[in-house]
């Protein structure tokens, strides 16, 4: 069940399938300053790029441009800014997309978000003037069409001639998707058809919400390929180290846990045995689903970078195994 469509994520390393974090900003200066270090530390992974959360309704503006400017200023890794866009009007929206583009983010996770607590969630509630991520995918393409309208390129072979060239276009367009469901979702029908509109408005990459059963999102891949997606979708997995965590995770996401990580995780007394039955899962899920066809992994860190990395390296393609690679092929 090989994906087709662009690529997944621009991997640097040609022997390995190319693998990608999530951070949320930090909320004080020293979670700030720890971050930095984590950053650093999975910029060592080489990720085709990192993502960082945007808060809803934009209340994490400036903490997410912060970390996203150190990615550009302090490594080589594309940063990916998540935009929402429900309760904005179109203003505000332009003017926020035109303010990611100005500080050189040209990578976005395109996001509806969620509506504040009470409002009306459904898409026709019509808070605000954009309804869903798709309407953003298109503005950001549109934001981005009319600051750099046309680029002139030179003819070769004819000095001092130039041409129009093409519209430069932001580099990765991504959008949510949910192989379980999304919660206000119909039936995996809507989510295909969600995820299938997103493409046509110009997505050229899909992360998924996180899962726990390989069949989950390679069953979900098979129905929006015969549902006409083409764009890649990448599998979003989290290394769950602690059972308060994977309640926390349940509440915000909705996806059940399989039964027996959740009790394994609540009776293990042990905080690294703990660790250890949450990276082993998460390394057992992310192998299942690269043999099934996965073009990469998308690992939600929590702003960690040990149990990722742990789990690339348990997957053969961590950053030791990558100078291992890199000898390698040096040496042929
Ligand atoms: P959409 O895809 O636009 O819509 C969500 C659902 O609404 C659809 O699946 C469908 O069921 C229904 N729907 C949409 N359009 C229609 C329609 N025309 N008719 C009928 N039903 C429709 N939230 C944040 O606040 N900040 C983040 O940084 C963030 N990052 C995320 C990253 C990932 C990888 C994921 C999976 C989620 C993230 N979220 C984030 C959560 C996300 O904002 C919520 O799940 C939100 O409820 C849906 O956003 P969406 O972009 O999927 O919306």
């Amino acid at each position: 069940m090989a994906q087709t469509g662009p690529d997944a994520g621009g991997a640097d390393c040609r022997d390995r399938p190319p693998v990608s974090f999530e951070l949320f900003p930090p909320r004080t200066d020293a979670a700030a300053l720890a971050l930095g270090r984590t950053i650093d530390k999975l910029a060592e992974a080489h990720p085709a790029f990192i993502s960082v959360t945007f808060g809803a309704g934009g209340s994490s503006r400036d903490r997410s441009l912060t970390v996203l400017r150190y990615m550009l200023e302090h490594t080589d890794v594309e940063p990916m800014a998540h935009l929402t866009c429900v309760g904005s009007s179109h203003a505000e929206a332009n003017r926020l997309v035109r303010e990611f583009l100005d500080a050189g983010i040209t990578s976005f996770l395109a996001l509806r978000g969620d509506p504040p607590a009470g409002a009306d969630a459904s898409p026709d509630a019509g808070i605000g003037d954009l309804d869903s991520a798709a309407e953003l995918v298109q503005l950001i393409h549109r934001v981005q069409e009319e600051r750099e309208p046309f680029g002139q390129v030179g003819i070769p072979g004819l000095p001092g001639v130039t041409q129009i060239g093409e519209r430069p276009r932001p580099e990765r367009v991504a959008v949510a998707t949910f192989p379980t469901g999304h919660p206000r979702s119909r039936g995996v029908a809507q989510d295909v058809d969600t995820l299938l509109a997103k493409e046509i408005a110009g997505a050229n990459l899909a992360i998924t919400q996180l899962f726990w059963r390989a069949e989950d999102y390679l069953g979900f891949v098979d129905r929006a390929r015969a549902g006409g997606v083409t764009i890649p979708i990448l599998p979003g997995i989290m290394p769950v180290t602690t059972p308060a965590r994977l309640a926390r995770l349940t509440e915000l996401t909705g996806v059940e846990p399989p039964a027996s990580l959740a009790i394994d995780l609540e009776i293990e007394p042990d905080a690294a045995a703990q660790a250890e039955l949450g990276i082993g899962y998460a390394t057992r899920l992310a192998a299942d689903v690269l043999a099934g066809g996965a073009p990469g992994l998308h690992l939600y860190t929590f702003n960690r970078h040990e149990a990722v990395l742990d789990v690339l390296d348990r997957l053969g393609i961590g950053v030791n195994d990558r100078l291992v690679n890199e000898r390698n092929t040096t040496e042929r």
